[in-house]
C-alpha cells in the first residue's frame, strides 16, 4: 500500500508519515516547505519506503505523477495557524482553494481515494457546543480575515463531496480539533507550543483575551491513528467525521497547567485580542467536538491525556 501525503513535512503530516511507515506502508510526501520543515522528516529521508517531492501541490505535472503512483491520498497541505491566516489572507485562500482543486483533479484522474484534513474552524463561532458534523456553521463577516480560513476549508469540503457525488470518488473528510504534539511550532500562533516555549524560557505566558475561552486538545498520535483507521474503513467513504478530544479546558487553566508541568517560574500576562491579532478579531468562546459519530463508526476515541501530551512536547523542546 502506497500513501501520498500532501503537506507531509508539516506537523501532523510528518507524524502520519511515521505512523504509516511503522505499519509497513510505502509513503510519498509532497511539501513546498512553506510551513512544513525538512527537519520534521529528516529522520525519514533515508528510509527505503519513504519518498519526498519538494514542490507545491499546484504543480499539476508533479501532482499527476504522484497521484498515478499511489493507492491513497491524505491531503493535509493547507495554510494553517490563525496568525498566518490573519497576516496572509491571499496566501490562505489561494493555497486552500487552488491547491485542493489540483489535488482532487489529479486524484480523480486515477480514481485514488482521498482523506481530506479539514478543521473545527469550519463550525465558526457557533455557541451550540458540542459541534456535530451536520450542525449549522456560524461565520463572521468577510471583512474579518480570520473567517477566510473557515470559508476556504468549507469550499474544500464541498469540493470533496462534489467529487464523491458526481464522479463516485472515494473521499473521507476529517475535521481536526486542536491537535498538539512535538514538532508543532508556535510561529503561526498555536497556543500549546507557545506556552511551553515561554514556560521553558522563563518568559510570561501570553494569554489572549480574558483566558476563559476553551479548547479541547488532542494528541497527534491519537489523531493519526484515527485518520488511518477512517482511511481503511470502506463504509466511511463520503462521510464527514469530527476527530478530537472532548476534554475541555480554558486557556487560562492551560497556562497554569503548562507552568505546573514545566515547574516554571513564569507569570501569566493577559493580552487583548486586538493587540495579539488585529482590530476586531473574533475568537470562539468554546470549541468542543461531538465525537460520537467516529466512536460509533470505527470505535475510535482520543486516549492520551493532555498532561501526557504536554510532557512529550516539553521533552521535545527542552534544549
Ligand atoms: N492563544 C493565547 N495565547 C497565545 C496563542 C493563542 O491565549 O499565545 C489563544 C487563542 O486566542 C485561542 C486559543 O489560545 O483562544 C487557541 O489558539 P490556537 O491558535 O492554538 O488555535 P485556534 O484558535 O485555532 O483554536
Amino acid at each position: 500500500m502506497k500513501s501520498l501525503i500532501t503537506g507531509g513535512a508539516g506537523f501532523i503530516g510528518s507524524h502520519l508519515a511515521e505512523y504509516l511507515l511503522a505499519q509497513g506502508h510505502e509513503v510519498a510526501v509532497i511539501d513546498d516547505l512553506s510551513t512544513g520543515r525538512l527537519e520534521n522528516i529528516a529522520h525519514l529521508l533515508d528510509h527505503p519506503r519513504f519518498h519526498l517531492a519538494i514542490e507545491t501541490i499546484t504543480n499539476e505535472v508533479v501532482m499527476d505523477r504522484l497521484a498515478s503512483d499511489c493507492d491513497l491520498i491524505y491531503h493535509l497541505a493547507a495554510a494553517v495557524g490563525v496568525k498566518l491566516i490573519v497576516q496572509a489572507p491571499v496566501h490562505t485562500i489561494e493555497t486552500n482553494i487552488m491547491g485542493t482543486a489540483a489535488v482532487f483533479r489529479a486524484a480523480n484522474r486515477y480514481r485514488r481515494p482521498v482523506v481530506l484534513a479539514s478543521t473545527s474552524e469550519i463550525y465558526g463561532k457557533s455557541e451550540r457546543v458540542p459541534f456535530a458534523e451536520d450542525d449549522d456553521r456560524v461565520l463572521g463577516p468577510t471583512t474579518r480575515s480570520r473567517w477566510c480560513y473557515a470559508a476556504s476549508k468549507a469550499v474544500d469540503e464541498f469540493l470533496a463531496l462534489a467529487y464523491a457525488k458526481e464522479y463516485g470518488l472515494p473521499v473521507v473528510i476529517v475535521r481536526l480539533f486542536n491537535t498538539i504534539g512535538p514538532r508543532q511550532t508556535g510561529r503561526y500562533g498555536m497556543v500549546v507550543p507557545r506556552f511551553v516555549a515561554q514556560a521553558l524560557a522563563g518568559e510570561p505566558l501570553t494569554v489572549y483575551g480574558d483566558g476563559t475561552q476553551t479548547r479541547c486538545f488532542a494528541d497527534v498520535r491519537d489523531i493519526v491513528r484515527g485518520m488511518v483507521a477512517l482511511a481503511e474503513c470502506p463504509q466511511a467513504r463520503g462521510q464527514v467525521f469530527n476527530l478530537g478530544s472532548d476534554r475541555e479546558i480554558s486557556i487560562a487553566d492551560l497556562a497554569r497547567l503548562v507552568i505546573d508541568i514545566t515547574g516554571s517560574r513564569s507569570k501569566i500576562v493577559y493580552i487583548p485580542y486586538e493587540q495579539a491579532y488585529e482590530a476586531g478579531f473574533e475568537d470562539m468562546p468554546r470549541r468542543v467536538p461531538d465525537v460520537s459519530k467516529v466512536k460509533a463508526w470505527i470505535g475510535w476515541e482520543a486516549t492520551i491525556p493532555l498532561e501526557e501530551s504536554i510532557r512529550a512536547i516539553v521533552a521535545s523542546m527542552k534544549p
